[in-house]
């Protein structure tokens, strides 16, 4: 039994799937006849064809919407897949050993990971990067994602991986993931996200699991307690598959509340919206009854595209997201990538020493002014769409830390107002809101109130910051907690500012679909919440459950706490008194 980070609830039973492994199937195992051998050279090359075209394609787009420097990544692809000694040792393999061209390349990668694994310079290991994703490009290419050689796996799918990147979890789209369980990450880092938004139970942070474990092991999840146990013997299986049942059921019976609307129990009608990072969420968010789309996270249309998303293909997007969503509303929030998500093509192959305090989000967007316009144009346009179907779209901007930041992205905005004008194309110009997610924005939120239309509290990054621990490092993890008294105190500020000022006002981190969060954020005067959708019936029923006075009483006694672990303890203890049945939703 291995013990890591629980950051998606419930129990699942199933068969490990390992990413970033090239899957050999059983029958790809298998030596070659000498009959096949030149069939299969022959399918790796046309794999290495298709490879190569599609390296391409990439280029020329990046290279035209972006610029050519951010496109090179792709050349540098290519030349591996070309590179005269990568191709000798899979031929070789394929020939004298009669590997099959899946088992050629997964011995390949071994072999580059032995070697490269170690090294202290950044430049080998972002080579063996570099190598991985052809070697991936190339085997998908060679099989259909989990079912190479027409062969599927037998039982649930539970995914294993070092991160689970958001174009992996594109590609397992379609198939019915039961859990997830990865190396590294942590609560905010997006395989919990994804799991979170799709309601699949997740562990992360799992040190070493990758070596434990291989495609095809038996293994259960425990996301509420953090546990990962592989091949589990009988009785364990049989403990487990009865939780599973259970944790399927209560879920199940949660959701019969969608069509209710949210209040408390005296009656307050609250708002519960969504976070979504697809049009599958998004759907998801209406099945589960949220009333609206309270934080759209536009990077996983990048992350997830081949190549860069142009005015047109996000126009599409924008569009396909609100006619999906609930509510006829979806806060769309522009690009926030740096930090833990990554794209090469934008300048983020090489490591900052601090990449939560450096270039990301909003700053990175600043420094692509073309690149952000094309964003926010399509924003707009979609508008005019929504608008048009009795609907709105709210256009949001992430990490705003200064006025001048402020006051700059609205300039942005007027100039994508302009060009549309003069280029004739239909727009609507959408409230403008900024993310409270920076100390300092957080300190003079009077002033930025002014220029702005409505706020979004982006905890997941405020409480890092104002803690000073990064988000996705677990030697810091115990810091990083939104029920620190310094974290509550300025979340109250910063609601009261906003109330008082009458400016709408969410808080859409994940602790705004927590239990003991929740009832602390009523407590403030929150009445406005933004979840991963499979959290909505749970919240709702809770807010069944306590009224105003009691949310407030509440809140002013652990304001009195003066540790986190007080505080935690007492909501621990008066949740136990208003809703017991709802502790299995959640995690530790
Ligand atoms: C946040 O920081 O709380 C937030 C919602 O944004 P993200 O998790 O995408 O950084
Ligand atoms: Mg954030």
């Amino acid at each position: 039994m291995r013990k890591g980070i629980a950051v998606s609830p419930g129990v699942a039973v199933g068969t490990a799937y390992c990413i970033n492994q090239v899957y050999v199937s059983p029958t790809a195992q298998r030596k070659l006849a000498h009959t096949e051998i030149s069939a299969e050279l022959a399918r790796y090359e046309t794999a290495r064809d298709m490879t190569a075209a599609d390296l391409r394609a990439f280029e020329r787009k990046v290279a035209s919407q972006v610029g050519p420097e951010e496109a090179a990544i792709f050349a540098v692809h290519e030349s591996i897949l070309w590179d005269a000694a990568f191709t000798k040792k899979i031929r070789a393999w394929i020939v004298d050993e009669r590997l099959t061209a899946p088992a050629a390349l997964s011995r390949l990668m071994d072999e580059y990971t032995e070697r490269f694994s170690g090294a202290s310079e950044e430049f080998l290991k972002e080579r063996l990067n570099d190598v991985r994703d052809v070697v991936m490009r190339l085997s998908a290419h060679l099989s259909d994602v989990l079912k190479p050689d027409g062969e599927p796996l037998e039982g649930n799918v539970i995914v294993v991986a070092e991160e689970l990147l958001p174009s992996q979890a594109v590609a397992l789209g379609n198939v019915d993931v039961h859990g997830i369980v990865t190396q590294t990450g942590s609560q905010t880092s997006h395989a919990a996200i994804i799991a979170r938004s799709r309601g699949i139970p997740a562990v992360s942070g799992v040190a070493g699991i990758l070596k434990q474990v291989k495609t095809g092991d038996p293994i259960v999840v425990d996301g509420r307690t953090g546990h990962v146990i592989v091949e589990p013997d009988s009785e364990v299986l049989t403990a487990y598959r009865k939780l599973e049942r259970e944790f399927v059921n209560l879920k199940n019976e949660l959701a019969a509340n969608r069509y209710e609307p949210a209040h408390l129990k005296d009656g307050t009608p609250l708002q519960l919206l969504a976070n979504i990072n697809s049009v599958h969420d998004a759907q998801t968010a209406a099945a589960m009854g949220a009333s609206g789309v309270g934080l759209f996270r536009t990077e996983y249309l990048y992350l997830t595209h081949p190549d860069v998303p142009d005015e047109e293909e996000q126009y599409c997007a924008y569009c396909d997201i609100f006619d999906a969503a609930p509510g006829k509303t979806v806060t769309v929030r522009t690009l926030d990538i740096g930090g833990d998500k990554t794209i090469p093509y934008l300048g983020h192959r090489h490591q900052e020493a601090n990449p939560f305090l450096g270039w990301r989000s909003i700053r990175l967007s600043f420094e692509h002014p073309e690149f952000f316009m094309t964003q926010i144009r399509a924003i707009l346009r979609a508008q005019e769409h929504a608008v048009r179907h009795g609907g709105t779209l709210r256009l949001m901007f992430p990490m705003i830390t200064t006025l001048e930041e402020l006051l700059r992205v609205r300039k942005i905005v007027r100039r994508c107002c302009q060009k549309l004008e003069e280029a004739g194309k239909p727009y609507a110009r959408p409230p403008l809101g900024i993310m409270i997610e920076v100390p300092a924005a957080a300190v003079t939120i009077p002033t930025m109130l002014k220029y702005c239309d409505f706020v979004s509290v982006g905890s997941n990054d405020l409480v890092q910051y104002l803690m000073a621990a990064d988000r996705d490092n677990p030697k810091v993890n115990h810091l990083c907690d939104s029920l620190a008294p310094a974290v509550l105190r300025t979340l109250q500020r910063v609601i009261r500012c906003c109330n008082r000022a009458d400016k709408p006002i969410t808080v859409c981190g994940e602790m705004a679909g927590k239990l003991s969060s929740f009832v602390l954020l009523t407590g403030m005067g929150l009445r406005s919440f933004s979840m991963s959708p499979a959290f909505v019936p749970t919240i709702k029923d809770l807010a069944a459950h306590i009224t105003v006075e009691q949310a407030e009483a509440i809140f002013k006694r652990a304001c009195r706490m003066t540790t986190t672990s007080r505080v935690k303890n007492f909501l621990h203890e008066e949740l136990e008194k208003i809703a017991p049945e709802l502790g299995a939703l959640q995690t530790d």
